[in-house]
């Protein structure tokens, strides 16, 4: 058997209907937060076309890396920017998805954070489907945790654990459900957070088209940030429906939970399990074994919370931030000629 098939709909968090895009309605309806023009009428919209970054204009310099939705270039456009082109080697030609994905990309601008990478705008002319942001200068999560094996004190690891928080507060505030938080969207600048690629698990509609396998593909490293309710909802052959997986405000939490963990074990849960394994112990509420982590009930905590099986169990961001602003904090000695990096909230 591959998946777990019982429907996990139930547990569907009401937080879901934050959701900013509803990819299945007509006349889609996303708030602008501008006075005087609280509905985005249709894709040609002046404040619309302000984001649509003319595909010519893009000086699209070498490949960066290639990711579930497509590369990513250095690039140019008015100063270094990252570019990430969607793969569209079959392109659905379908009005409706490339509306949602043209309303969708339009939450973005709305995003104003020093820990949410900043959102330039995107060329949305199809074929041509691209991402603009700024570039991140540091390494991901990722890169520090499993491949240099960095290893952060509990200090630093609180630090980046209340910017991540701050972030994804900010963003679900906004109404915008990250739906792949992750270790590698997650960038170190300077001991400065900066996430990346909130929003755009949904745009995999419109670049699956080109995956037509019986099995369930599954990305390395995707499957320990999926909580419950989305791990049961995994079906072989979805890859076209992926954006009806049932990600929400608690999802994303559940991710969170397994960045803590990453960030305290320098590994990822269950690590080392087949698929198969790990769908079946999620889907049927089994967590990771914590008896080997060594760190206070306080920290340990936060796991169990955001791992909770039921999404309306987990914390919201709000709440995480304050826990961890309550950690017990090791006074560190310093002294000017070696400053440590500390961020704003941790200095109080
Ligand atoms: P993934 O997140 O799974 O690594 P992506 O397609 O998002 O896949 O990214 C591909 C590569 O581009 C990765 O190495 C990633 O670190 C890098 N990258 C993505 N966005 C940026 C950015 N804004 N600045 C610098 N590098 C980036
Ligand atoms: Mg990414």
């Amino acid at each position: 058997e591959r998946t777990v098939s019982v429907s996990g709909s139930g547990s569907v968090s009401t937080d879901s209907e934050r959701t900013p895009v509803r990819v299945d309605s007509q006349d889609s309806q996303v708030s602008d937060g501008e006075p005087g023009d609280s509905r985005w009428p249709r894709q040609n919209s002046l404040s619309m076309r302000e984001w649509d970054i003319p595909y010519d204009e893009l000086k699209i310099g070498e490949p960066i890396g290639t990711g579930r939705f497509g590369t990513v270039y250095r690039g140019n456009w008015h100063g270094d920017v990252a570019i990430k082109v969607l793969n569209m080697d079959y392109y659905l030609d379908d009005d409706k998805t490339l509306e949602a994905f043209k309303l969708e990309v339009a939450t973005f601008r709305k995003t104003r954070h020093e820990n949410l990478v900043l959102f330039m705008g995107a060329c949305m002319k199809p074929p041509r489907l691209a991402i603009v942001t700024s570039m991140s200068k540091g390494m991901t999560l990722y890169t520090h945790i499993h491949l240099r094996k960095d290893k952060f004190n509990m200090n630093k690891t609180t630090i980046i654990a209340q910017q991540i928080s701050q972030g994804m507060g900010y963003l679900h505030a906004r109404g915008i459900v990250h739906k792949d938080l992750k270790s590698k969207n997650i960038f170190l600048e300077n001991g400065k957070v900066v996430i990346t690629d909130f929003g755009l698990f949904s745009v995999t509609k419109l670049c699956y088209g080109n995956r037509k396998g019986n099995g369930l593909s599954i990305p390395p490293g995707w499957l320990c940030y999926l909580a419950p309710e989305v791990v049961r909802r995994l079906r072989p052959q979805q890859n076209r429906d992926q954006e009806e997986l049932p990600f929400s405000c608690a999802s994303d939490v559940y991710a969170f939970g397994t960045v803590w963990y990453e960030l305290l074990c320098g590994e990822w849960p269950f690590k080392g399990q087949p698929p198969e394994a790990i769908i079946w112990q999620v889907g049927k509420g089994m967590k990771q074994a914590l008896a080997n982590l060594q760190a206070s009930r306080d920290v340990k905590d936060i796991l169990i919370l955001c791992w909770s099986y039921h999404s309306e169990n987990r914390p919201e961001f709000a709440k995480l931030l304050m826990t961890l602003e309550k950690l017990p904090r090791k006074r560190l000695a310093r002294s000017p000629s070696h400053p440590i990096h500390l961020s704003r909230s941790a200095e109080s």
